[in-house]
C-alpha cells in the first residue's frame, strides 16, 4: 500500500501535539495530563478531524505541522498499516508521533 487514498487514515490515530503556530479550531484539540495541547481523538482513537465516510482528513489544507511531517509510505506508515492489518484494525497501541531524528 503506498497511497493514502488506499488507507483507512490509520496515521490519524497516532497523538498529534498541536504546535504554537498551527491554527486548528478549539473544538478539535483537547489538552492531556501534563498540558500539552493535541488533536482530540473519537471513542475508537481516531482524530475528529477525520471525515469518517472517506477516511481522509476533513481539514487538510491546515492541518497541524506534525501531520505535514508525516513521511506517507516511510517505514514508520508501512509498519502502522501492518500493525493495523494484523490487529483486524483495531487495537493498535496509540503511541506519541514522534520526529525522525
Ligand atoms: S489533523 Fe488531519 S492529518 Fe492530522 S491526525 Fe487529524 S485527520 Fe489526520
Amino acid at each position: 500500500m503506498s497511497a493514502c487514498s488506499r488507507c483507512d487514515a490509520v496515521c490519524c490515530r497516532l497523538t498529534v501535539v498541536v504546535q504554537p503556530e498551527d491554527r486548528i479550531p478549539a473544538h478539535y484539540t483537547t489538552r492531556t495530563a501534563s498540558g500539552l495541547e493535541v488533536m482530540a481523538r473519537d471513542g475508537e482513537g481516531w482524530c475528529v478531524a477525520v471525515d469518517n465516510a472517506r477516511m481522509q482528513c476533513s481539514i487538510y489544507g491546515t492541518r497541524p505541522q506534525v501531520c505535514r511531517r508525516f513521511a506517507m509510505s516511510g517505514p514508520y506508515c508501512r509498519d502502522l498499516q501492518a500493525d493495523y492489518r494484523d490487529r483486524n484494525a483495531r487495537g493498535i497501541p496509540l503511541v506519541l508521533y514522534q520526529e525522525a531524528p
